[in-house]
């Protein structure tokens, strides 16, 4: 797999790191061509086509309802035009935060995105957006691990970056030194704390996925106890303290399943902010082909060859991982093409 082609691993979008103040967030905010992605629990704004909706920073302000700078997010710049993500405060009711549909400002944004794909690479092509008007005003939230495979790279990158510092504010309101409250500085990238003036910045948890192989190259998958019935993937956990991948690999595989991994080879990385996830994906190559899962987390695991799968995706007894996962791409990989649909009705 290429990680640069993952779902949520195609951002394109300068980071501008060098922009972060309150100097340059002050001037972005105060420039027309600037565009918000909206973030509300995990969630951004699509239309009815699945693409993402970008306001204006007059009508963001008039969604969120927010006067201060606190909740503002940097993105990016690409092509001279700002990105900021702006948090919404989550509500009950569904439809109480969505962008205003239809006004002159949102239709200016569909008509700038659509431009932007047009000019962009071949592989976005398919995204660009000539929806009729009505299905752009079919707003609702989706979180990016339903609709981020669909995104062109571009909107993928901002709303993968957006949703996850949105999490990481929401979780860390004070100081984890002192416990005392924290304000958001360096345009959303830093949280200050007011008592003893200690910089947090935004975690990242690494986890390793791996698809482990057999010297017949078949497939190790698990089910976890947690999943919807049928539901199988390759198998993953976070890296402990002290650990290097390759050990958290051999380590979740054996915990889990039982089966003694030798040889690890690097596949690729996603992040995965739900909520601060980088997934890091390997191969590795099982010694031992005995199965005994731990039945705490793994309720299920088996070998598949390739044949076996196929047949049963089909069948309906295996439903694969979603198209936006890393372990998608890894069993894909492995598949040797896109797996096959389904033919049962649930
Ligand atoms: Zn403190």
């Amino acid at each position: 797999m290429r990680s640069d082609e993952l779902p949520l691993s195609r951002a394109v979008v300068d980071r501008g790191a060098h922009l972060r103040d309150e100097h340059h967030l002050a001037a972005f905010l105060a420039t027309s061509t600037t565009r918000v992605v909206l973030v509300r629990e995990g969630r951004v704004p699509v239309d009815g086509t699945g693409a993402l909706v970008l306001s204006t920073v007059a009508d963001a302000r008039a969604t969120s309802g927010r006067t201060d700078e606190d909740p503002w997010l940097l993105l990016g710049v690409d092509d001279e035009i700002a990105y900021l993500g702006l948090r919404v405060a989550g509500s009950p009711d569904e439809t109480t935060d969505l962008p205003r549909e239809g006004s002159p400002a949102d239709r200016l944004v569909h008509a700038t995105t659509a431009s932007t794909h047009a000019a962009s690479s071949r592989s976005d092509e398919q995204h660009a957006h000539h929806a009729p008007p009505a299905a752009r005003e079919a707003v609702r939230w989706a979180s990016p691990r339903e609709i981020g495979a669909a995104l062109p790279a571009r909107d993928a990158g901002l709303v993968t970056t957006a949703v996850a510092l949105d999490a990481w504010h929401e979780r860390h309101p004070r100081c984890p030194r002192c416990g005392g409250p924290t304000r958001v500085t360096q345009a959303g990238w830093v949280r200050a704390c007011t008592v003893d003036g200690s910089e947090h910045y935004p975690r990242t948890d690494p986890a390793v996925i791996m698809a482990v192989l057999d010297a017949d190259d078949r497939l190790l998958l698990g089910h976890a106890r947690a999943w919807a019935p049928a539901r199988y993937s390759t198998l993953a956990g976070f890296v402990e303290p002290g650990e290097s991948l390759e050990h958290a690999v051999r380590r979740e595989v054996a915990e889990e399943t039982g089966v003694v991994v030798g040889d690890v080879t690097y596949a690729g990385s996603q992040p995965w902010p739900f909520p601060a996830s980088l997934m890091v994906a390997f191969v590795g190559r099982a010694l031992t082909t005995d199965v005994q899962v731990d039945g705490v987390e793994v309720e299920l695991a088996r070998w598949f060859t390739r044949d076996e799968l196929a047949r049963a995706i089909v069948d309906g007894h295996v439903i694969p991982p979603s198209s936006s996962s890393i372990a998608r791409a890894l069993i894909e990989d492995w598949f040797g093409g896109p797996l096959p649909h389904t033919t049962a009705t649930f």
